[in-house]
């Protein structure tokens, strides 16, 4: 039997997927799927990172489930499961801390900007990339797709994995980034020189996956343009208008070119009307398939068979670190 490549991706349950999340990774999810052997984490340990209700994040697990299934990933061809349901992620974590180095977690964006203006930060979102290593790394994984904010935590898993293979010999495949040309940032809607993001206090600030068609409308309606009128893709002169040509040309599959063409001498409005309502054709099956899944009662077994799976693939790798590091009481392992 030939093997297929091994790929792992995940996603925070921390608030409504939005079309960035999407456009830059989701979609990815869906194209490797049926090419590779495929690994979808709902990753809600790397959620409690910063404060979450409980309730609501066991909620958020399910919603997560169910629109990873909504936009097409197939259960019985990819591997869907929950960060927590296997302690391996945890347990290669740690070991990953104390492989990693303080000066190089420091570097990273991520923390810096979740971190800003906080008076008090958990010690999990300082060390949250080393546990992005050991879920990437359990598997053995050969590609991540993931947007262009996580880059530089796929940079460092790589320099992680090199000295630990370096160190203890050759134990971990290294793994490289699956991104996008187009789409790998979408910016914020109501200021583009953020990304945009499902934790963002302002909901105007992104379109969700399940936002209703006159929440759509609005939303885009007021979505900040630049200075004059002409929709051309300049980012650093046209930073918002280039960042809506980019969600237009993914979501209608038309070349941005083509895009600039049909709206030369017409304004700002025309163009975000017409892209509002390309949203919410591409949304409307989405939506609809999702409200069936999440309803179905079938997301918790599904999860559950995930877990089995991940266990069976994860646990040789960890098994396999232990030893080389010297670790525990069972020498055969
Ligand atoms: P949070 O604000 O809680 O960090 P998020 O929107 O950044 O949420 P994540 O769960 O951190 O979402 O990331 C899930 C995936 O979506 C990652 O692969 C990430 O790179 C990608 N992603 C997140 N935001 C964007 C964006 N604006 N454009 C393209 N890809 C994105
Ligand atoms: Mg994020």
């Amino acid at each position: 039997m030939i093997q297929k490549t091994r790929v792992f991706s995940g996603i925070q349950p921390t608030g409504q997927i939005t079309l960035g999340n999407y456009l830059g990774a989701l979609k990815q999810f869906v194209n490797v799927q049926h090419t590779s052997d495929a690994f979808y984490c709902v990753v809600d340990l790397h959620a409690i990172t910063v404060p979450q209700d409980p309730k609501q994040l066991r909620e958020r697990i399910l919603d997560l489930t169910s629109l990873y299934i909504a936009v097409g990933l197939d259960p019985t061809q990819s591997t869907l499961f929950v960060q927590s349901d296997v302690a391996e992620h945890s347990e290669l974590g740690w070991i990953l801390q104390c492989v990693a180095h303080m000066g190089e977690l420091s570097r990273m964006t991520q923390y810096k900007e979740k971190s800003d203006g906080k008076d008090s930060v958990t010690v999990g979102l300082f060390t949250y990339p080393t546990l992005m290593a050991a879920d990437i790394l359990l598997y053995q994984s050969s590609f991540v797709p993931v947007g262009d904010d996580q880059k530089q935590h796929l940079e460092l898993t790589r320099d992680i994995a090199e000295r630990f293979n370096a160190r203890f010999g050759k134990t971990f495949t290294l793994p490289e980034v699956l991104m996008l040309k187009q789409g790998a940032r979408i910016m914020s809607l109501d200021d583009p020189s953020n990304k945009m993001s499902k934790s963002n206090p302002n909901p105007q600030s992104r379109i969700e996956m399940l936002d209703p068609p006159d929440l759509i409308r609005k939303k885009m309606s007021r979505a900040v343009t630049d200075s004059d009128r002409e929709v051309r893709y300049d980012p650093k002169l046209k930073p918002a208008v280039s960042n809506l040509l980019t969600i237009y040309s993914l979501s209608a599959n038309k070349s941005i070119e083509e895009i600039e063409h049909d709206y030369q001498g017409k304004g700002y409005g025309d163009f975000k009307k017409d892209l509002a309502e390309i949203l919410v054709a591409m949304l409307d099956p989405i939506q609809k398939r999702y409200a069936e899944v999440r309803n179905s009662g079938e997301i918790e077994g599904i999860l559950a068979r995930g877990a089995e799976r991940a266990r069976i693939a994860a646990k040789p790798t960890l098994d396999l670190v232990k030893r080389q590091v010297g670790l525990g009481s069972t020498q055969h392992l």
